[in-house]
């Protein structure tokens, strides 16, 4: 059961509410968000049918939620939610975002070069990675705060949002002051105290599926933000591990509809490292857009074969641009548009 409290709730009204669902043996969960304060509660739920809580002064709603996910459920929430990006671009709307860029932010030039390319393509967002999250310590760890002030740079030429990767709670501050979305890449799905901080600050948050993670673990990971007050999650299905070899992740398409089913929350797809090969990520893009995604997070590399890293994964602009004239018809035949 969820307790949703008026924006004006007062902070008596709300002691007043967990007093009485105390004594009638529920335990009261309080989230003190942003916007809103919403109380879950926890117990013998039967005792509500005697004591309504939608009575009490300062309550709007009360939500009955079956599923362990409350705030992120559809029962919570039936129509889609729309993640602003900057009070410019939408998520989850009619349309389709594509998100492009570089893995990792490597010098201004070339990330300057990928940008004014992928933005005539129609590209909204510009991704790129300042602090890398690698499987080796000796490999390429990012340019830091070089390449945020890099990203900012760029992005405010082309008009680009920007998102990129936080993989520590201490970068927070700092990452919020260059970026439009926080990306929480895979390798940190279930890192609760980094999800923590990201529910109590205003910035949109991308949620990467962990490596091996259920659709369910990925909900669950979303609603600890959504439960610190941050509701503006949108989720990414990158791909998880499975017995496959043959290329790096495998895609779970079915995470689209299924997300959508469950959740109010707007899903986009990330077809790079969903596939590792450069070669299948347009068909797999085709086929997000199709299954309903609300947007691609595509790695694009002027020069993939000296790329610093995901070089094998990330399009050339050129086939970048060819992809997004195909999409948009993709698009218009799901009912989406693209730009
Ligand atoms: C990335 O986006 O470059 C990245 C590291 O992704 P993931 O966390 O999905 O592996
Ligand atoms: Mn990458």
């Amino acid at each position: 059961m969820i307790v949703v409290l008026n924006p004006k709730a007062t902070e008596e009204q709300i002691q007043h509410i967990v007093e009485k669902v105390g004594k009638l043996g529920l335990r009261a969960n309080i989230s003190r968000g942003v916007e809103r304060t919403v109380i879950g509660l926890i117990g013998p739920e039967d005792v509500l049918r005697v004591t309504p809580l939608e009575v009490f002064p300062g309550v709007e709603q009360v939500i009955p939620v079956l599923a362990p996910y409350k705030l992120v459920s559809r029962e919570f929430k039936k129509e889609n939610s729309i993640v602003k990006i900057n009070n410019k671009i939408k998520i989850g709307g009619d349309r389709v975002i594509v998100m492009a860029g570089p893995c990792s932010v490597e010098n201004k030039e070339s990330l300057r070069s990928i940008a004014e390319q992928v933005k005539k393509a129609g590209a909204t967002v510009l991704r790129g990675g300042a602090f890398k999250p690698r499987t080796s310590p000796y490999d390429f760890q990012g340019l830091g705060e070089e390449g945020l002030k890099y990203l900012k740079e760029v992005g405010e030429e082309f008009d680009l949002a920007i998102t990129t990767e936080v993989i520590d709670p201490r970068h927070i501050e700092l990452i919020s002051k260059y970026a439009d979305i926080l990306q929480i890449g895979a390798r940190n799905m279930q890192n609760f105290s980094l999800l923590n901080e990201l529910g109590q600050i205003k910035k949109p948050i991308l949620l990467k599926r962990g490596i091996s993670a259920t659709v369910k673990e990925l909900l669950m990971s979303a609603e600890y933000i959504l439960s610190k007050g941050n509701f503006d999650v949108i989720l990414c299905e990158r791909g998880i591990r499975t017995f496959e070899t043959a290329t790096r992740n495998t895609l779970d398409i079915n995470a689209v509809p299924l997300v959508k089913q469950l959740s109010h929350l707007p899903i986009v797809v990330d077809p790079s490292h969903g596939t590792g090969r450069w070669g299948l990520v347009a068909s797999v893009s085709k086929a997000a857009v199709a299954a309903g995604a609300d947007g691609l997070i595509i790695e694009v590399h002027d020069n993939p074969e000296e790329a610093m890293s995901d070089g094998t994964q990330s399009l050339l602009p050129e086939n970048f641009s060819h992809l997004m004239a195909d999409l948009e018809k993709v698009a218009l035949a799901v009912g989406r548009t693209l730009q």
